[in-house]
């Protein structure tokens, strides 16, 4: 790897570090997190940082705050969960930079940890502000941060404290851009990408990156049914398929960029129409020449097309999956995402293909299909797993290089 680890801060005892996290977690409104797995995946980087005797303190955003003193938004809800997730006991300072802080942490002994406030009740930690960034890092030695699905935004406790401490990334940060980099950076081929979702419109960036990169691009989702308009097939109607009829140039240029890479593009070759936008509504899977002229939505991909995804998938050693197939969140029209997921799943498990997914809904769709750790990495990064299949460079990774 081309980026500074842990393993490069070289001795750590007594010393302070200063851990940037992603504690974004999710809570209902009584303040209680409903899924700690952005807690308990940082947890291997603050266990290392203490048994190397360090003082760990931890800083982080939540939420959307409104300003200083948001107590819907303050981090000091999450105390018992990261208590919990490490067996033992952390303080917490109602402010990430001051006075009162640089005195709590002055009175920190080796292997303890100390949780500061909301970042982002400073409005200078968006900015990027660098006097902010400064203050932060004040009373710490070194800077690490695991927070990769923030590392889109060069944020001032991303971007500027990684620049003034010798800093590297937490083990969380270097496992996600390891599995990112063997996925799109230097994969095994060949390499699929199945690409899913609603909208074309939403992932131009994304569609115009893979097709340089992967030998197979699966169009498929909502979002196929533009790319089979531009082939030349009647979708029927526009309103009920989400064609993007002023996209349809787009996609052909698309395709055109995709053939002259040699990227070969599958799209659906049978959809499940539906009569109602419901679950269970009624339904029926129908060949490209027979989809209803009117009163059907388009809403999963048919047999034929899971058939002909799964065999393309067996010639793959390497998979990156954004989007689902169908409306997962609807019975039966999660099928096609499911069967493809098991089918990947299989594939992983039995050592014969390298999959990656995330971004969006994918992370729910797959966990729908009973697959979630069945995968080789599954990203919860969302946006920044997203930019960074777009092949952007997020500055919050960028700084971290050797
Ligand atoms: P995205 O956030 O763009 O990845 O889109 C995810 C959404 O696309 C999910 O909520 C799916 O229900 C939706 N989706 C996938 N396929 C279809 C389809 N054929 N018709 C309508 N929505 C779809």
């Amino acid at each position: 790897m081309n980026y500074k680890t842990i393993d490069d801060l070289g001795n750590l005892n007594g010393k302070v570090v200063m851990l940037r996290a992603d504690l974004n977690v999710p809570m209902d409104e009584n303040f209680n997190v409903t899924n700690t797995a952005r807690i308990d995946r940082t947890v291997p980087t603050i266990n290392e940082l203490m048994n190397k005797g360090a003082k760990v303190v931890i800083i982080s955003h939540f939420g959307r705050p409104e300003g200083k003193g948001d107590i819907k938004n303050s981090l000091t809800h999450i105390v018992k969960n990261l208590e919990k997730a490490l067996g033992k006991k952390v303080t917490f300072v109602d402010d990430c930079i001051g006075e009162k802080v640089n005195n709590a942490i002055a009175s920190m002994s080796n292997n303890e940890v100390l949780l500061l406030e909301n970042l982002r009740f400073y409005n200078e930690e968006k900015k990027g502000d660098e006097t902010f960034a400064e203050e932060l890092v004040k009373p710490a030695d070194f800077y690490v941060s695991d927070a990769f699905s923030t590392a889109h935004r060069a944020h001032a406790s991303m971007v500027a404290a990684a620049k003034l401490r010798p800093s590297a990334m937490g083990r969380l940060m270097e496992e996600e851009v390891k599995a990112l980099e063997n996925a799109l950076s230097n994969p095994t081929r060949p390499l699929i990408a199945i690409v899913g979702g609603s909208k074309v419109s939403t992932k131009l960036d994304l569609l115009n990156n893979l097709v340089k990169k992967v030998d197979k691009l699966v169009i498929s989702g909502g979002m196929a049914h533009t790319f089979m308009r531009a082939s030349g097939i009647n979708t029927v109607n526009e309103a009920n398929s989400l064609v993007q009829m002023d996209m349809l140039d787009t996609a052909k240029e698309i395709m055109q960029v995709a053939k002259s890479n040699n990227c070969e593009i599958i799209l659906p070759q049978d959809v499940v129409v539906s009569k109602e936008f419901k679950p269970h509504a009624e339904n029926k899977t129908v060949s490209l020449d027979e989809i209803p002229a009117e009163g059907w939505s388009l809403l999963d991909v048919g047999e034929k097309t899971i058939s002909s995804i799964n065999s393309k998938l067996d010639e793959c050693k390497t998979l990156v999956w954004n989007g689902p197939l169908g409306v997962f969140e609807m019975k039966p029209f999660d099928n096609g995402t499911n069967r493809v997921a098991q089918h990947a799943a299989e594939l992983t498990q039995a050592g014969k293909l390298m999959s990656v997914a995330g971004g969006g809904d994918t992370v729910s769709a797959l966990e729908n299909a009973g697959v979630a750790n069945k995968f080789s990495y599954i990203s919860t990064a969302g946006g920044a797993f997203l930019e960074w299949m777009e092949g952007k460079e997020l500055p919050g990774v960028a700084v971290l290089k050797k």
